[in-house]
């Protein structure tokens, strides 16, 4: 029997290798990355795989040089003027 990975932080049953979305943000520009992590299924924490770490920093570094390298989808609204915390 394979001893399944427990999360670090909740101790519920961790699913191995999903395909999880992540949103990558520098300044005002918002990128969206595929990467491989094992997720919680009780909280939700993903557990990067070894080298999806780069893949988050690859995407923060083409959003800092201004590349567009990939399709544009969906609009981002600045919301931050007219609704305030309480
Ligand atoms: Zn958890």
């Amino acid at each position: 029997m394979n001893q399944r990975q427990r999360c670090p932080l909740c101790g519920g049953l961790v699913k191995p290798d999903q395909e999880v979305e992540r949103v990558v943000r520098e300044r005002d520009d918002v990128a969206i990355v595929r990467v491989r992590a094992d997720v919680c299924a009780d909280c939700g924490e993903a557990l990067l795989h070894p080298g999806m770490a780069d893949r988050i920093v690859a995407a923060k570094a083409a959003l800092r040089r201004g590349i567009q390298a990939g399709a544009v989808v969906g609009r981002v609204f600045d919301l931050r003027a007219s609704i305030q915390p309480s």
